[in-house]
């Protein structure tokens, strides 16, 4: 039985309200989460987890548990493109395999200075994982099989009526807020008066329609198609668009294509299935059918408010991908990061409730511009038609795999290696952070220059031991000392401890540190975040009463 109270309710354990869980769990926020399912997702779902989330992962203490599932560590990741899969080969974009990316990670400098690479996982597996931590939180509750029906609020707090979808057993649950981390359909973005704006139902030859999604075991698929193993396959012919991605590296698939016009997808048996993805093949192959779903690609949707009063939403209830560029669940991901912290802050009364509206602000900024790059590359690969001729033993058709190779290679390199997209996602204009009067570089997908201006993620570095500077960030507020002649933090820390706000301080006395920064001192926000730098501690006080919206002075 879900516990009646506690301080935050979230409807849907899906990525986002298990991160939330964990993110205050780990705070030791009391939440009761409920999701209609059994259990976490059957289905793959999302394949990629890009290396923000990973970061996020790593302060959880995940990142090792999750870079292990999925394929075998010396799996390579790369991304392919053929006619079928057992056909001509048209281009290839060689990625790190798991072991690769944790051996050469502490080597990278500039756009991948990170403390953690991308990893290709299917969700189904980072489900388990965040769920089991979630519920190693002594003030987290999880409950699946049960059903959200409605929600009362008033200025003191919200009332949910949830029901136990095994027995129609009914429950009310009180808490100070409620998140509605339920997905597409979400019932509670309507129940905020929220609607999803932007574009939906766009016609593309591929990831334009309805998708049909098998989720199948094909033990002989790397001796029928006899290409190098890859984690990411795409199909370009006339009849069976298709793309594939390897879930465990040895026999299973998320197989998803576009259905014809002609094609119902009510009317798809497990036989017509079999016959696409043989389509796809080029060739027979045997399989055996998990499971299966039909989703439709063509959406780039941002809700017109992620909030009223005390409820919020977050991950899909909130925004709609195209998946290509991997970004829906991996926005889901970062949309609980920067809500649990100031839930957290605000139910401890270390921050003014107007600390909540800085969500929306910063939220629907990154939800419209990551479904902006998604639905660029939905474009680049979609709009792209084959050619009569792609597959015809010809001079011909050669030429027309060779034109087909030459434009994957380069549309594999700005769809799956964004850094830009990954690290540079900003919340400048918030109130949660306080200008320096500087400007960041240009938002651009495929680089990412480190810089410490504030509301982006603060530049990376490898301390002298080894560490990664992010592992020495607090779960909090970190003041972050750079180089050898950082100011006294004493001034921060007076100033922290008469607003009662959670401060580490962390000395990095290297030059290198300082010039990466470009600041003597930096603030970093819970989430992780540069809130401030500068290079005086004199205006402390007024620094975070500002950034926590705290109106108390400070003695
Ligand atoms: C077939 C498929 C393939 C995908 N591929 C990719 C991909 O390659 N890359 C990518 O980035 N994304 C992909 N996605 C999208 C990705 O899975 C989502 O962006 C991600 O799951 C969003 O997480 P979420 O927690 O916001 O929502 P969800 O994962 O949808 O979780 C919402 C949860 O809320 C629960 N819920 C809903 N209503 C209620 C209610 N009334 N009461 C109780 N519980 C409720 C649901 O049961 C569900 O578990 C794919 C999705 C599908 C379906």
């Amino acid at each position: 039985m879900p516990p009646a109270n506690c301080s935050v309710i979230i409807v849907g354990g899906g990525p986002c309200g298990l991160m939330l869980a964990n993110e205050l769990g780990r705070r030791a926020i009391s939440a009761v989460v409920i999701d209609q399912k059994p259990g976490t997702a059957f289905n793959p779902q999302a394949n990629a987890t890009q290396a923000r989330t990973m970061e996020h992962f790593r302060r959880l203490g995940l990142a090792d548990e999750v870079r292990a599932l999925g394929m075998p560590p010396d799996y390579p990741t790369d991304i392919t493109y053929y006619t079928r899969f057992a056909k001509h080969e048209l281009a290839r974009f060689q990625l790190p395999s798991a072991r690769q990316a944790q051996q050469t990670v502490q080597t990278l400098s500039g756009s991948w200075s990170a403390a953690e690479l991308p990893h290709r996982v299917s969700q189904k597996f980072v489900e388990a994982v965040l769920r089991r931590k979630a519920e190693s939180w002594p003030s987290i509750s999880i409950n699946y099989g049960w059903r959200f029906l409605d929600v009362a609020e008033d200025d003191r707090g919200v009332e949910a009526h949830i029901e136990r979808i095994e027995d129609g057993a009914r429950r009310t649950l009180h808490g100070a807020y409620l998140v509605g981390a339920d997905g597409a359909r979400s019932s509670l973005r309507a129940r905020i008066g929220a609607s999803y704006e932007g574009e939906t139902g766009v016609v593309r030859n591929f990831m334009g329609g309805r998708m049909h999604a098998v989720y199948l075991r094909a033990p002989t698929f790397y001796q029928t198609i006899r290409h190098k193993p890859a984690w990411m396959h795409v199909t370009f012919n006339r009849d069976r668009r298709a793309l594939m991605a390897a879930v465990d590296g040895k026999s299973e698939f998320a197989f998803h294509t576009q259905l014809h016009p002609d094609e119902d997808d009510k009317a798809i048996t497990e036989e017509a299935a079999r016959s696409m993805f043989e389509a796809a093949v080029g060739v027979p192959i045997d399989i055996e059918i998990l499971g299966r779903v039909t989703w439709t690609a063509g959406h780039t949707l941002v809700a017109d408010r992620f909030r009223r009063g005390r409820i919020f939403i977050g991950g899909d209830a909130a925004h709609l991908f195209t998946p290509t560029g991997g970004l829906g669940y991996n926005t889901a991901v970062e949309d609980a990061v920067n809500l649990a912290w100031k839930l957290a802050a605000v139910v401890k009364q270390q921050a003014g409730p107007a600390l909540l509206d800085t969500y929306e602000f910063e939220r629907q900024a990154i939800a419209r511009r990551n479904t902006r790059y998604a639905r660029a590359f939905a474009d680049s690969l979609g709009r792209l038609i084959p050619t009569p001729e792609i597959e015809d033993e010809t001079a011909e058709g050669q030429a027309a795999r060779r034109v087909a190779g030459e434009y994957f290679n380069k549309h594999a390199r700005a769809e799956f290696n964004i850094p830009g997209i990954t690290f540079g996602g900003r919340y400048d204009g918030s109130r949660g952070v306080i200008s320096d009067g500087t400007s960041p570089p240009p938002d651009t997908a495929n680089e990412y220059r480190p810089t410490a201006c504030p509301g982006g993620r603060p530049p990376h570095l490898w301390l002298a031991d080894g560490r990664s500077l992010f592992d020495s960030f607090g779960m909090d507020w970190t003041l972050l000392r750079l180089g050898p002649g950082a100011p006294d933090a004493e001034p921060f820390m007076r100033a922290a401890g008469a607003l009662g706000l959670p401060l580490d301080v962390v000395s990095v006395p290297s030059e290198q540190a300082r010039d990466l920064y470009a600041a003597d001192l930096a603030l970093i926000r819970p989430d992780q975040i540069v809130g401030w730098r500068g290079n005086s501690a004199e205006a402390a006080g007024e620094i975070l009463t500002s950034i926590s919206f705290r109106s108390v002075g400070v003695g």
